[in-house]
């Protein structure tokens, strides 16, 4: 089923996003994690589809994307969203296969994406930005196209204004709805919506949110991906955290369930003020996803739809 249909359906959607394992001993993480958040009935999943995946093979990166993406859909009954990206389609002839497997995994829905520069670059991609391939996969069949966007700016955006108009000529090349980068301020989201709704962005815009699990492991997504830390979260994941190492299991739990905790605040707000859903990143783990997502589900259970 299209996503957009859902989404026009539903008053909120709920998804997860998962990896193609790179190593096999990965494997038994991924199919845990699936497992257990399947029985959260996902209305999808996305697969995304890294550059640099199976030592930077572009053809191995796509396929691994789109094998997995069958597998989900057909062994594991899950709707599935695949992320294409530019950077790994060198020539026609891949994207000839690409558009002619998703058809054969019967795979509806794609998130059509640029990518960043894949480490090992032999030949240029047939398109540089994802707007073109939006465009292009809307001509070649009924797919469904979303787009990535970003509440605080892609980092090579000039501005936010000029990334909001990017986000509308992928709106304008076919995308129905979009899914954003993972924040952690909702003031980000709520200021981002209304910018795009002033600039005729009129998709629905599907807050991206991951659950922090460490310090560390915060700060460096934060610096990667060039997204806010608010204060008070630092300020109470610094107290919760050893000056000098990791921690000890009390130590890891306790920032677990901070990390949890923050982000059930976070779906629960975006969710009261309107947002058409939440889509998880899960970086191929179950545990704090389901747990933010069963304190979700529960509140809106005892609340009887107010949220
Ligand atoms: P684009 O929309 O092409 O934009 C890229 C940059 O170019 C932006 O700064 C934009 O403002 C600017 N731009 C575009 N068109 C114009 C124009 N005409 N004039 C001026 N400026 C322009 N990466 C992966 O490799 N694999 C994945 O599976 C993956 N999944 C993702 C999922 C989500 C939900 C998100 C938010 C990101 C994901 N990414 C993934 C990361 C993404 O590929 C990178 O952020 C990439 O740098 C930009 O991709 P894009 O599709 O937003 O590109």
């Amino acid at each position: 089923m299209k996503i957009s249909e859902k989404l026009k359906k539903q008053s909120r959607v709920f998804s997860f996003e998962f990896y193609p394992p790179k190593k096999e001993e990965d494997i038994p993480f991924l199919k845990k994690a699936v497992e257990e958040l399947k029985t959260l009935s996902p209305d999808f999943v996305s697969i995304t589809q890294s550059p640099t995946a199976l030592s930077g093979l572009n053809f191995a990166s796509l396929s691994s994307t789109l094998a997995l993406s069958g597998v989900l859909k057909h062994e594991f009954s899950l709707e599935v969203m695949a992320h294409l990206t530019c950077v790994t389609l060198k020539n026609r002839e891949m994207l000839d296969e690409a558009v002619k497997l998703l058809k054969i995994f019967g795979l509806e829905n794609v998130l059509a994406l640029r990518g960043d520069s894949a480490a090992v670059e032999f030949e240029k991609p047939i398109f540089s930005r994802a707007c073109e391939l939006a465009r292009e996969l809307k001509s070649r069949g009924a797919f469904d196209i979303a787009a990535a966007c970003y509440p605080e700016k892609h980092p090579e955006a000039v501005s936010l204004e000029a990334d909001i108009d990017n986000l509308k000529r992928k709106m304008d090349c076919g995308a129905s709805f979009a899914i954003t980068q993972l924040f952690l301020d909702n003031a980000s989201y709520f200021s981002f919506r209304e910018k795009c709704l002033a600039r005729g962005v009129t998709i629905p815009i599907i807050p991206g949110i991951m659950p922090v699990t460490g310090l560390s492991q915060l700060t460096n997504f934060a610096e990667r991906i060039k997204v806010k830390i608010p204060a008070r979260l630092l300020a109470a994941l610094e107290k919760l955290s050893p000056a000098d190492a990791e921690g000890g299991p009390e130590t890891k739990a306790a920032i677990r369930d901070f990390g949890i905790a923050y982000a059930a605040g976070q779906c629960r707000e975006l969710l009261k003020n309107g947002a058409p859903g939440i889509h998880f990143y899960t970086l191929n783990r179950s545990k704090a996803t389901s747990a933010v997502l069963n304190l979700v589900k529960k509140e809106i259970k005892g609340t009887a739809n107010s949220i």
